[in-house]
């Protein structure tokens, strides 16, 4: 059953205010116009607790509970520009709906995406908030994201919001030939790295190395 959530009553918040962001992620290399677009759009304040709303929409990351952040904006962004460098991804998975605020950046942008949450309580809100906004593109799972989601396996891109110290082996197989994976890797007290990987054959991957980044860690049992 999905839960009725009052977000009429959640103050809009200003154009200008959203706009600002949009100009700081520029300001800080991002350039994909859909990505821009699309991230002009997303209410984000509407995807944290009312009390931190007022602070949605600057560049940081929020706690969501349960131990757990929404990204920063601009991790957002580039990791969503990295995913669709190039390419027009149909089938996407994403590891760590969290606050459901990447998926919704995400489903403005592709066909079809399936997003696996450890979490329960964050899996339901999530599912609740996307169906509410409206998107029916979006299948909200809950799920260990160490096995991916074979139901709808290959994907044609995968993006990881947690960071594991190794890429589990079934997210690699779940990724089409051509396909890539956008994923922070290292555990919590070492430095984290953005990887982006691409499955350029049955067994041969290649990984380029972007910047570090600082995730909170992926849970494998
Ligand atoms: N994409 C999210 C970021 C959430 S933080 C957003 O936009 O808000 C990372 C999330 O990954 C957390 O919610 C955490 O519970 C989840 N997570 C960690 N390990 C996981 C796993 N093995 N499978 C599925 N989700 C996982």
């Amino acid at each position: 059953m999905i839960k009725k959530l009052d977000i009429e009553g959640r103050g809009m918040t200003s154009q200008r205010t959203r706009d600002r962001l949009i100009q700081r992620l520029r300001d800080r290399g991002i350039q994909d116009e859909g990505v821009l677009a699309v991230m002009r759009r997303v209410p984000r304040h509407l995807f944290v607790d009312e009390a931190l709303a007022s602070r949605s929409y600057e560049d940081t990351a929020l706690p969501i509970g349960h131990g757990q952040t929404i990204s920063q904006p601009y991790i957002v962004a580039r990791m969503t520009e990295l995913l669709l460098k190039g390419s027009n991804p149909e089938n996407v998975l994403e590891v760590g709906t969290g606050s459901g605020y990447q998926a919704a950046v995400l489903g403005g942008l592709v066909k079809k995406l399936h997003t696996v949450e450890v979490i329960p309580e964050l899996y339901r809100n999530a599912r609740d908030l996307l169906y509410q906004l409206g998107y029916r593109n979006i299948y909200a799972h809950q799920s260990d994201g160490s096995w991916g989601w074979a139901q709808e396996t290959p994907f044609d891109a995968i993006i990881a919001t947690a960071a594991p110290e190794k890429v589990p082996e079934t997210l690699l197989q779940q990724l089409k030939i051509g396909g890539v994976m956008v994923i922070p890797v290292g555990g919590q007290n070492q430095s984290q790295q953005l990887q982006c990987i691409y499955r350029l054959d049955e067994d041969e991957y290649r990984i380029d190395k972007h910047e570090s980044v600082q995730f909170v860690p992926f849970v494998t049992k």
